[in-house]
């Protein structure tokens, strides 16, 4: 059975600070267990009662100095870094090594086990539906974990996309940060520590966990040996996603993903003119629309469908008129998060294809200043390597500026169709 770190792909250092940390936690437990380990073992030396709270004014350095077997271990973690960089996989991992019955991330035991597969009792993992987390939502979940861990070792929360809190849910976990119950871990992932993620305030009680984009070659080798995955196919999708590793997995195995990576890597051909660029706009918004509707339909009709069991559709008699009423509200709560959930789908599509694209003009870019890397997309490098002759190193550059500006304005807020026209006429007219 594999080590539950063998899936963090290219994140040597990272890994080392997990495993050392798993380690002080386990040696807080068996110190808080076994009191006469106090006079024999020197885990007990240094570590506090796992009962007593962190001191709140001594910060997050504390918990990395180093000043004994406790101290790589501290309540509350961000692990950050780019997209496809395994933020999630990380968190995952290390909170199955802390209900590891090892204190190791053994990957074979049943606090492993049932943490890998997202059954354990004492772990729980938030990831928001919509565009954020809210304050509901959160408050319920606090309150769940500052409950004594049934496993008898922590309470693990895990939220992965912590950029997305709403400012009141984000006051709700500060709260819930700042007081920590005895036994419970939080693991925030987000894409960096900027306040635009991540509240200042919240941060300065996190320890930091930075993870790289991983090298294509590390990807290609988790895909082929994990995945199954031919040796040629594992390389060529590990470079097309740029290091995001679920990505080179979906392109390597799914044919409609390639499809759709097709389809955006021919938008820079076909840009011919005016009409041609507000074509190649529509075409992208809806391509994104579809796939997102695609991964949403399912997931919708199964709520609804559970909904309508749950509040017993057709019942008659005293009450039922009642029950109708509450019923109707509880469908619309839903219909307002399957909204919710779809533009986020959008959304998240939308930027796949924007990232495929930032991709093929930087292998222009590339090409342009005879940099001596590999392509981004090896299935376009004569077209990016024709655009950079006619566009020169400056106009490959104002091309990809204007996908990175696309995405950024996106994020910011401006309405999708409105962005990527603005973007297909700027690739046009370079
Ligand atoms: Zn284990």
């Amino acid at each position: 059975m594999a080590d539950v770190f063998a899936d963090l792909v290219g994140q040597d250092e990272a890994v080392a600070i997990l495993r050392r940390a798993a380690a002080s936690a386990a040696a807080l437990l068996h110190a808080s267990t076994v009191p006469a380990a106090r006079a024999g073992g020197p885990a007990a030396d240094a570590a506090p009662p796992a009962g007593a709270a962190p001191d709140p004014t001594a910060g997050p350095a504390a918990a990395g100095a180093g000043a004994g077997p406790g101290a790589g271990m501290t309540h509350a973690w961000i692990f950050t870094g780019p997209p496809g960089s395994g933020r999630s996989v990380a968190a995952r991992a290390f909170a199955a090594a802390l209900q590891c019955v090892h204190g190791t991330g053994c990957g074979g035991c049943p606090g492993c086990h049932t943490t890998m597969t997202g059954t354990h009792a004492d772990v729980r993992l938030v990831v928001p539906e919509g565009l954020s987390i809210g304050v509901g939502e959160m408050r319920a979940l606090v309150l769940r974990a500052a409950s004594t861990p049934s496993g008898g070792r922590w309470q693990v929360v895990i939220i992965s996309d912590a950029d997305r809190l709403t400012e009141a849910a984000g006051n709700a976990l500060l709260k819930a940060i700042e007081e920590p119950p005895p036994r419970t871990v939080f693991l925030l992932c987000a894409p960096s520590t900027h306040p635009d993620d991540v509240s200042v305030t919240i941060r300065s009680r996190c320890r930091i966990v930075a993870l790289r984009q991983p090298p294509a070659a590390a990807v290609a080798e988790v895909l082929v040996r994990r995945d199954g995955i031919a040796p040629d196919v594992a390389e060529w999708a590990a470079a097309a996603a740029q290091g995001h590793v679920g990505r080179a997995r979906r392109l390597a195995r799914d044919p409609e993903a390639r499809q759709r990576r097709d389809a955006v890597l021919a938008v820079p051909r076909r840009l011919t003119g005016v009409g041609a660029a507000f074509d190649a706009a529509s075409a992208l918004i809806e391509a994104a629309e579809a796939e997102a509707a695609a991964s949403v339909a399912e997931l919708d009709e199964g709520e609804r469908a559970a909904l309508q069991t749950a509040l017993g559709a057709g019942g008659t008699g005293r009450g039922a008129a009642a029950a109708m009423r509450g019923a109707a509200g509880q469908l619309k709560d839903l219909e307002k998060r399957q909204k919710s959930r779809a533009t986020r789908a959008q959304r998240d599509a939308l930027d796949r294809a924007l990232v495929d694209l930032a991709g093929f003009y930087r292998d222009a870019l590339a090409s342009a200043l005879r940099a001596p890397v590999a392509p981004v997309h090896t299935d376009t490098a004569a077209l990016a390597e024709a655009g950079a002759q006619k566009w020169a190193a400056e106009g490959a550059l104002r091309r990809l500026e204007a996908v990175l500006e696309c995405r950024a304005a996106i994020e910011a807020n401006v309405k999708p169709r409105i962005a990527v026209e603005a973007m297909m006429l700027a690739l046009w007219k370079g």
